[in-house]
């Protein structure tokens, strides 16, 4: 049965015995005489395994393997498969696609630890929660040679290496998933592969290693949901030579604007940006003293939350690891300081505090520890950091006011510190060569975010995502669905849910939410309320709103989410005041100023920019072959050993997970053109064989090597075949 599948001519309807899905009369009887295993669907929504004992006017009794028996309707009976594909590697080997198989098979392999399963062209990686032990140089070999062959991140990668270097394309691996499923583990497995494999021992491979680990002490924070949670997209380009050889990598992010806020206000148990716990809990004590610096229960912006420490985190141990990873791509000493003195001055701004000068609430500066810190370290006098903070073109602010202003600066000195060191790592990884065209990209961008209460921040979280499933459905669905058709093949057509709807919604030029979103923000009168009722005139007939409470609600490729549109015009809206940038780049002489210049330039709103980069994103990805990697949460508390089912139906569910596997199941894996398939392998006929025209020749090699009918197709201009069948006459080429 296994062969038969992984044969791929096995699709459901082939399958023996009979599917309950169809004929279920006759198939009942046919489970009953041989005793097979069923899925038994109870009122729970849970499967259960069972064997139906005796069936009678659609209903049947079943007994489960616990020994429970039970009555059930016989339309909550699936065919299940038989225990011989337990736990098989790829999905698209079961028998039976559907949902408690896949599930089961999954959950199979999980308390096996095993984490990695093929699902078709997609590798499915659960997250352990724990150290699976099969990552390093050694396992990195085994895979290179082929020694090892079980699903892995590896297998990805190498795939990726092999096609870029057989093919001189250039290949992207594309990792997504939900918060805390382990995206950002996968992609540094995938690089420490692709690293190793272009010449692990050099410079840049040391660069390139370290320069991870720069950008998760600066770029990730505990959430509620992920200990260490990236708060930015990243794309990695890896570049290699025309042998293949490492040359360097460039890295590409995907900054929200708006998780600056983590910077000044924090939900309880979450904590601020990595790098400010390890500074206050590493620095050397000469550090210390040059910084006035203190532990992190001593700043506002980090105690906030109740929470300093995380559970096995060693925030002092990873300061001297980001200190030697600074080394290592040689940011100076010199440098090195300044990042920290400005570090340090966004902790001391952050406990500055103003005094009330009158009735109508004007402020003054404290000057006190703080305000002194802040201004030193930030490398200003002390009045004008007094006058930056507390008035607005020569005009006192308020205390609202002034307390914004002093949280915009410490935000505005972070998210320019996070450009520039991102653009300092790519100089220090730019390698000497020019590159090549060959390259390998690795994405690793946050996944789809539904919380009890969800702002604009998960608004442009969940379009991203909504822009990357599209490219995940043209790849797998679409294009290849298209050139079938086109090519005039055989096919029976796959259906799948298409999101773009979803994203006209979004995108749409005039009525769509984000240009509904920006011309309200335009209008400088408008408030929350204005951009409800617009968007609820344009989209009434898509969109679903509740007035009282200002939400509307949208559905998403991954379920429904409902946004309340309070604060979005202001989170939108957010640009920096050109007073700010102006004492700014008086204070950082020398330093930042490419973010700062560019910032007084940039009057884009958020949503805008944010647009823009999803697309710059997406342009870059459809230039290269895509692999693609789903990390899958087993369980809500980040525990090991927990496979919670309803959890991971619902992120195989809002992937398309059956769908993908249906259409993996009788795709074609090769194609090419009749003259390219010519020229390959025109050298297996002999003079006699040999013919002028193409498709003549390709036909004379099908007949001469006897490749089976159902193994290919040939279409108008291009011969396509199934897994496998073309090695079959590359091992018979290699022979000539
Ligand atoms: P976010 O979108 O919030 O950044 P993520 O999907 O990138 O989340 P990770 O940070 O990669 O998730 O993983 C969350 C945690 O799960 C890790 O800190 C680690 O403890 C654990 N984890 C994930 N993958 C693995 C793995 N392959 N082996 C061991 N532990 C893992």
């Amino acid at each position: 049965e296994r062969r038969l599948a992984e044969n791929g001519g096995a699709g459901l309807a082939t399958a023996t015995p009979p599917s309950l899905d169809s004929g279920l009369d006759n198939s009942i009887d046919y489970y009953i005489k041989k005793q097979l295993r069923v899925w038994c669907g109870l009122q729970n929504g849970q499967w259960e395994l069972g064997k139906i004992q005796s069936a009678v006017g659609g209903k049947a009794s079943v007994t489960l393997l616990d020994g429970t028996v039970l009555t059930v309707s016989t339309g909550e009976l699936l065919p299940a498969n038989s225990e011989i594909l337990d736990g098989v590697d790829n999905l698209v080997w079961l028998g039976y696609l559907n949902e408690p198989s896949v599930l089961c098979n999954l959950q199979y392999r999980y308390h096996r630890d095993v984490i990695y399963t093929m699902a078709g062209p997609v590798l499915f990686a659960i997250n352990p929660f724990k150290d699976a032990l099969i990552s390093g140089s050694d396992v990195i070999m085994a895979y290179r040679e082929k020694i090892l062959d079980s699903p892995h991140v590896y297998v990805v990668a190498d795939t990726a290496y092999s096609d870029m270097m057989r093919d001189g394309l250039n290949q992207s691996i594309i990792i997504s998933g939900e918060s805390g499923a382990g995206k950002s583990v996968t992609a540094k497995l995938a690089i420490e592969y692709l690293v190793e494999v272009g010449g692990g021992n050099s410079e840049i491979a040391c660069r390139i290693r370290e320069s991870g680990f720069i950008l998760e002490t600066f770029g990730n924070a505990k959430t509620s949901r992920n200990k260490n949670s990236s708060r930015f997209g990243k794309l990695i380009d890896i570049n290699y030579n025309a042998q293949g050889i490492l040359q360097g990598a460039c890295i590409h992010t995907l900054i929200l604007m708006f998780e600056q806020s983590r910077i000044s206000q924090l939900n309880r148990s979450e904590r601020s940006y990595n790098v400010f716990y390890q500074m206050c809990a590493g620095a050397p004590s000469d550090m210390r003293d040059k910084l006035n610096l203190r532990m992190a229960s001593e700043y506002k912006f980090l105690n906030q939350s109740g929470c300093l420490k995380v559970h096995d985190v060693d925030d002092a141990h990873n300061f001297k690891k980001l200190m030697e990873a600074m080394d290592t791509l040689q940011i100076s000493l010199g440098v090195q300081e300044r990042i920290f003195k400005l570090l340090a001055a966004i902790l001391w701004l952050g406990n500055i505090s103003f005094e009330v000068t009158d009735h109508e609430n004007h402020v003054t500066v404290v000057t006190d520890e703080a305000s002194r810190s802040a201004a030193r370290l930030l490398g200003c006098k002390m009045n004008d950091l007094t006058v930056a903070l507390s008035t607005y073109r020569s005009e006192t602010l308020m205390l609202h006011q002034a307390i914004d202003t002093r949280d915009a600066l410490a935000k505005f000195v972070y998210t320019s510190l996070f450009s520039w060191l991102v653009e300092t790592i790519n100089r220090s990884l730019e390698g000497e060569t020019e590159p090549t065209g060959r390259s390998i990209s690795i994405l690793d961008i946050y996944g789809f975010e539904s919380y009890q209460k969800n702002s604009f921040e998960q608004l442009l979280i969940n379009y991203a995502d909504e822009r990357l499933h599209q490219h995940f459905i043209r790849h797998l669905f679409k294009l290849e669905q298209e050139d079938y058709e086109s090519e005039g093949i055989d096919w029976r057509k796959v259906e799948f849910v298409d999101n773009q709807g979803c994203l006209d919604l979004f995108e749409e030029k005039t009525v769509g939410i984000l240009s509904t979103l920006d011309e309200t923000s335009n209008d400088s009168e408008a408030a929350s309320l204005t951009f409800f009722n617009k968007l609820k005139q344009r989209l009434s007939s898509t969109l679903s709103f509740n007035d009282e409470k200002g939400v509307f609600r949208v559905h998403h490729y991954a379920g429904e989410v409902q946004y309340d549109s309070t604060g979005f015009l202001e989170k939108n809206r957010y640009t920096l005041q050109s007073d700010t940038i102006l004492f700014l780049s008086s204070c950082c002489k020398n330093f930042l100023t490419n973010e700062l210049n560019l910032s007084d330039l940039d009057k884009q709103t958020v949503g805008t920019k944010f647009k823009g980069q999803v697309f710059r994103l997406i342009q870059r990805l459809e230039t290269t072959k895509p692999h693609f990697i789903l990390c899958i949460r087993p369980n809500a508390k980040q525990l090991q050993g927990m496979f919670e089912k309803d959890i991971v139906l619902h992120q195989l569910r809002s992937n398309g997970v059956l769908e993908t596997l249906t259409m993996s199941k009788s795709r074609y894996h090769t194609r090419m053109s009749h003259q390219e398939f010519a020229t390959r392998f025109g050298c297996l006929l002999s003079d006699k064989t040999r013919c002028q025209d193409s498709l003549c020749t390709s036909i004379a090699i099908l007949q001469q090597y006897r490749v089976l009918p159902e193994m290919y197709q040939l279409g108008f201009t291009k011969i396509y075949f199934r897994a496998d069948q073309v090695s079959v006459l590359e091992k018979l080429r290699q022979q000539v």
